[in-house]
């Protein structure tokens, strides 16, 4: 079924009788092609992508919640490609690409809204870091400008400019990012793939990998042994704990990210801005809620709920920039595992068994990657080749020493 204006209003006139579920609720078959372990974003897209793109027919998403229950649908919802490195920037701008067109593409309302991304700056120095930046993001085809402390009072009256222990100086603004409904992410995704024959499958969780002669056959999971000719694995928070049974140590850790609402408020923020002093990045939902989050929790964790050190540390943040919000009420919040690599940048590659593939590492920065993400991973799964924006993704830089760490910040996961 096509999503439309049109079916909206038939649908209105009839009684609403005409819809069907937006993905189907399969059995398992004995075997699949190709089998992805994770039903987040980016194994969704990742199968979407694989059907869509490719040609793959026989595919399975196993699932070992509900999707969309896990980071792609617990994060602050912002999109972006306002990277500096090489590595990075033109696979993160390929991404915000397919995020303008991802709606009509899957036929879903994912609630793209490209409100724009301000990172203010504090100091001289931060000013000098974040031309660089913005010069590294248009020589790789993004859009980038920088903001006067005038520009900013004049498009962001509520914000502390001058008086405040950090002064803003000015600012990096990239007008193409944004924000995007999370969990409709997901089911856009979902919905998509399932119409092009994949099985969705979710309370499956696996439990093993079988390897034999050294290739993955299958896998073993709640619901019995599923063969598969390929498995890829996008699992994020647990990579560890699923590559593990693979025999793997990955070069990641799984650390607790927090995120919060408060309650409905009057316009205060037109766009995303992250605070350059600390670390506090919000922006207002629809309904009037400011979506905000900070520094992940700093200690390792499979826990999808964090402390409350981390929640002050945060409203800190806001409040050195927008005192307005000290007498907003916190609506609701929560956490999600987050894997932080080990130089802050995510891996897309094969491993060392003919047959298993890994998508994973991303940090705190996941969900603007998903569309790109889906894509080079399709790509990989379907050609054997890394696609060429994802080239330096791969688990032998770590050994060879060509690290891509945005943040300079060397191999302290809880820092990236
Ligand atoms: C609070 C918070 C805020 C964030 N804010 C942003 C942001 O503003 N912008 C941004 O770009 N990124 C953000 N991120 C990061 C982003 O959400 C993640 O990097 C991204 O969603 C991870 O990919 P995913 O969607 O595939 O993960 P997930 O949705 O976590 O998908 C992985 C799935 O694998 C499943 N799974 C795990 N183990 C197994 C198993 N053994 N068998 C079967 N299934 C299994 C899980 O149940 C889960 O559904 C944020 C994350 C958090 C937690």
């Amino acid at each position: 079924m096509r999503y439309s204006g049109f079916r909206v209003i038939k649908e209105a006139l009839t009684g609403h009788k005409g819809w069907t579920p937006a993905w189907r609720d399969p059995e398992p078959q004995s075997a699949y092609d190709i089998v992805i372990i994770g039903g987040g974003g980016h194994g969704l897209a990742t199968a979407y992508y694989l059907a869509k793109k490719y040609g793959e027919k026989k595919i399975a998403v196993l699932e070992k919640g509900w999707i969309g229950g896990g980071n792609v649908g617990r994060n602050t919802t912002i999109i972006r490609s306002n990277y500096l490195l090489d590595g990075n920037e033109p696979f993160y701008e390929m991404s915000l690409k397919l995020w303008e067109g991802l709606e009509q593409d899957f036929n879903y309302n994912a609630m793209i809204s490209q409100r724009g991304i301000l990172n203010l700056i504090h100091t001289d120095a931060q000013r000098d870091a974040f031309t660089r930046r913005g010069n590294a993001m248009i020589l790789n085809g993004a859009d980038a400008v920088m903001l006067s402390t005038d520009q900013i009072k004049a498009e962001y009256p509520f914000l502390n400019v001058n008086d405040a222990r950090f002064p803003i100086k000015g600012g990096l603004a990239q007008r193409r990012g944004g924000t995007v409904r999370h969990d409709a992410v997901a089911w856009g995704y979902a919905r998509g793939a399932d119409s092009r024959g994949v099985d969705i499958i979710q309370n499956c969780e696996v439990t093993g990998f079988r390897i034999e002669q050294g290739a993955c056959v299958g896998v073993e999971t709640s619901r019995g042994f599923i063969g598969a000719k390929k498995v890829g694995a996008a699992v994020a928070g647990s990579s560890g704990r699923l590559m593990a049974k693979a025999g793997m140590r990955l070069p990641i850790e799984s650390h607790v990210l927090q995120a919060f609402v408060s309650e409905g408020l009057k316009p205060l923020l037109p766009g995303v801005i992250t605070f350059g002093a600390g670390h506090f990045y919000c922006s207002q939902s629809d309904k009037g809620g400011l979506v905000f989050g900070g520094d992940i929790d700093g200690y390792n964790s499979y826990a999808q709920r964090g402390n409350l050190p981390v929640v002050e540390d945060v409203c800190e943040g806001g409040m050195a920039i927008l005192p307005a919000i000290g007498r907003a009420r916190l609506l609701r919040m929560w956490g999600g595992i987050m894997d932080m690599s080990m130089d802050g940048s995510p891996i897309i590659d094969k491993t060392h068994i003919d047959g298993l593939y890994f998508n994973g590492g991303w940090c705190y920065g996941g969900f603007k990657a998903t569309p790109a993400s889906g894509l080079c991973f399709a790509h990989l799964l379907a050609t054997d080749t890394p696609h060429e924006v994802a080239t330096a993704y791969r688990f032998d830089r770590f050994q060879r020493g060509y690290m891509i760490d945005e943040k300079g910040m060397g191999a302290q996961p809880n820092l990236h």
